[in-house]
Formats: structure tokens, C-alpha cells, sequence
């Protein structure tokens, strides 16, 4: 297994947006499962639920709490067996049998009612390397990320290719949604459209703002965006992405505004962000939106990637500190986004956490000692900070090369 998977798997935004009873979180170093028991309609008799409570070993002190940590023991599986045999004709309940069953012996893994999930956006990084400990599991991602994982909450990676499910951050109903970038809600402005998460126009069918409001995707549908899309234009055609409406882009070479990009690139931060406290990034979301007055950018990171990490669709991370544990000497929120032979590191601007302004390479000393395994390549600086309309020359050798990944 791919220890990053399992960083991608076990965070979801849904896990702590929707805390349903008579729902499980159940991880393990092999698979990470949320697992239903019937429904508020139907749901399960008091008796069954206790029975289930009872399979799982509890605190010595509180014995309310069930461990979050259990051991697949023989006891444990015996006590399955029972379960299994007593209540076999509850439809409800067969999930969450067959993935107990899937468990390895002697394994441990973590276990939670969805209403005692701990609120911590930390928690999966810290079950994650948990579990790998208890069970003398690879460790070697953890390691090696250490120094990042201290400093930051490694939020999500999406990769396009591995997941197949639609992801929508933000609230799902409607009338309750406020938009991350104007702040109107309903009947203000509306919601009726899917706002991509990231534009459509680099294959992106399945990541999905709630929060992003019509005016304002409108807006930027036609502002900032079509930048970052003439900026990436030749990668697009020749990776052959389907954008809007399944269409191809050709290889012409489009202006595009550096600024802009910049822009297009922060909002994909924002509109990502499985949280709903934007105050910190609220001079960010003005710059987003066009309304503050420019100030020096900060450098932008970018690195060829190795022919195997190469995709031809976006992935993209990211970053940010958590409130409790700053530290001034590192950017506070980081986008890193891969596409094409290229991966760029992206630092968030205008958070008043940060006390440099990042326009310096020196500015970003303190920055590599955490991010040190991103120091293995080189990385070319770039300034993304000029508002003048440019347009590339053809003159570059195209090297494309992808491989399918077959895990
Ligand atoms: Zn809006």
C-alpha cells in the first residue's frame, strides 16, 4: 500500500461535516472504511447496537469511551464469530461484518463511533502514524515528511486519477451556504451551478466548491481563470485533456497574465479548503477577487518533475499550520500543484500569520529545512507577480511522457 493513499483516504472534509450516528470509522494500514448500520428510518435495535459497543475493548477509567485504538486479537474474532452468528440475518449490519473480517489478525486499528470522532483536522496524520507503530508498518513516509507533518496539517491530496468519487467542499445545503469569495448568501446571490474546484479546463470532473456562488464563478470564469488555462495551454493539448463540454484545447499560444494565474491558483487553495473559517485568508480572498492593491508576490516554486511522477491530470495538496503551534519563519498556507512535467509550490499571500513577505528566495531558508524532501530536485523561482499580458514563444523541446500507474 501507498502510505500518501492513506493520508488522502482517511482526511475527508465529510468525515467531520457529517457526524451520523450509527456510523463507523474504521482504519486500518490496509483500507479506511466508513461504514453505515442502518439509517434514521430504519434504524437498528438499541440491543444490536450495544452488542456492537460491546465487541470493542473500552477505557479502564471511562468505559463509556471505546478505545480508539483495538487489537484484532483471537478473543476479538471470536467475539465477531458470536456477533456474526447472532444477528447474521440483519441486512443492515453486513458491511460492517466483512470489513471487520477484513482485518488482519493481530493487527491493530482505529475504530469510532461517527459521533465520538474527535474534532481535530491533525487527527488522521496522527492516527495514520499510529497505526503504522503499532503495527511495525512502513514508517518511512512519516519519516521522511517528519519535519513537515510537525509544522503543518497536510489537508488533503486530491489525484485524479485514484479517486472516483465526487468531492464537494463546503456545506451541501444550499440555504446555508455563505460564497468563500463575495460573502452573499442566498437569495442575494445563488447557487444553482457546480463551481469546479479547480477549472474545468484541466480535466477536473469531480472536485467541486458548494461555496463559491454563480456571480462569482461567473466572474472568475472569465477573469483570472482563462490566465492560468493560456499558461498551461500547451500542456493541455497535449495531454488531451476533455475541459468544458469534453473539448480539447489546441496549441495556440494565448495571453495570459502572470498575476492572474497567481490568482487562479490561490483560489483553488481557498475554494479546497475543507474549513469554514476564512478570516485568516480574508485579505487573500480580496486580492482573489481583484480588490487589493498589488503588493510584491511571493516567489512561486517550480520543479520538473521525474517522468514517472508525471500526470496528466492536476494533483494537488495542501498546507497549512495549525493555529496552536505557528511558526513565522515559514508561510503559513502552501498550494502544491502538479500538472503536466510540472509541479509548483505555491505560498498562500496576504496572511497576516506570515511575517515576510516570501518575494525572496532568501525568504524561504527556513522554508526548505522543513520542506526537505522537496529538496532532492531543483527548483527554478519564478515571479508570478507582473500584471503585463504575456504570450510564450514556441520555442521550447516538448518531453512528455506518462506513465500509468498500475498500483
Ligand atoms: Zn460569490
Amino acid at each position: 500500500m501507498n502510505n500518501t493513499d492513506f493520508i488522502i483516504k482517511c482526511y475527508h472534509a465529510d468525515h467531520i461535516r457529517k457526524k451520523q450516528p450509527n456510523q463507523f470509522y474504521i482504519l486500518t494500514n490496509d483500507f479506511n472504511e466508513t461504514v453505515d448500520i442502518g439509517n434514521a428510518k430504519q434504524p437498528i435495535p438499541t440491543i444490536v447496537y450495544d452488542s456492537i459497543i460491546d465487541l470493542f475493548q473500552h477505557s479502564e477509567i471511562n468505559h463509556e469511551h471505546i478505545l480508539y485504538f483495538q487489537n484484532c486479537s483471537n478473543k476479538f474474532i471470536e467475539k465477531l464469530n458470536q456477533f456474526t452468528t447472532n444477528f447474521n440475518n440483519l441486512y443492515q449490519l453486513r458491511t460492517f461484518i466483512n470489513v471487520l473480517k477484513k482485518i488482519k489478525v493481530n493487527d491493530y486499528f482505529f475504530f469510532s463511533p461517527a459521533d465520538k470522532y474527535p474534532l481535530d483536522l491533525n487527527l488522521p496524520h496522527i492516527v495514520a502514524r499510529e497505526l503504522c507503530k503499532l503495527n511495525n508498518a512502513d514508517k518511512k513516509y512519516f519519516e521522511t515528511y517528519k519535519t513537515i507533518t510537525d509544522n503543518y496539517i497536510h489537508l488533503w491530496t486530491y489525484d485524479n486519477e485514484s479517486s472516483t468519487k465526487t468531492i464537494k467542499t463546503g456545506n451541501p445545503v444550499k440555504q446555508n451556504r455563505t460564497c468563500r469569495f463575495c460573502g452573499k448568501r442566498e437569495p442575494e446571490t445563488t447557487f444553482s451551478h457546480a463551481s469546479h474546484a479547480i477549472s474545468e479546463g484541466f480535466g477536473n470532473k469531480r472536485l467541486f466548491c458548494n461555496e463559491e456562488c454563480d456571480i462569482c464563478n461567473n466572474k472568475f470564469g472569465k477573469t483570472i481563470e482563462p490566465s492560468l488555462l493560456n499558461y498551461f495551454n500547451i500542456e493541455r493539448s497535449f495531454i488531451g485533456v476533455k475541459g468544458k463540454k469534453n473539448k480539447t484545447p489546441n496549441i495556440n499560444l494565448n495571453y495570459y497574465r502572470p498575476h492572474d494565474c497567481y490568482r487562479s491558483m490561490a483560489k483553488f487553495f481557498i475554494s479546497l479548503l475543507p474549513i469554514d473559517n476564512f478570516i485568516i485568508f480574508y485579505y487573500t480572498i480580496k486580492w482573489i477577487n481583484g480588490s487589493e492593491a498589488p503588493h510584491p508576490l511571493p516567489i512561486i516554486w517550480r520543479t520538473l518533475e521525474p517522468p514517472q511522477y508525471q500526470k496528466p491530470f492536476p494533483k494537488v495538496s495542501l498546507f497549512i499550520q495549525p493555529d496552536m503551534q505557528l511558526n513565522k519563519n515559514i508561510p503559513h498556507s502552501l498550494i502544491d500543484f502538479s500538472f503536466g512535467p510540472y509541479r509548483y509550490l505555491c505560498t498562500i499571500p496576504f496572511i497576516p500569520h506570515d511575517n515576510k513577505d516570501y518575494s525572496n528566495a532568501d525568504d524561504f531558508d527556513d522554508f526548505w529545512q522543513v520542506f526537505d524532501i522537496y529538496n532532492a530536485v531543483k527548483w527554478d523561482a519564478l515571479d508570478w507577480s507582473s500584471e503585463q499580458k504575456i504570450k510564450d514563444q514556441l520555442n521550447i523541446k516538448i518531453n512528455f511522457h506518462f506513465q500509468k500507474n498500475k498500483s
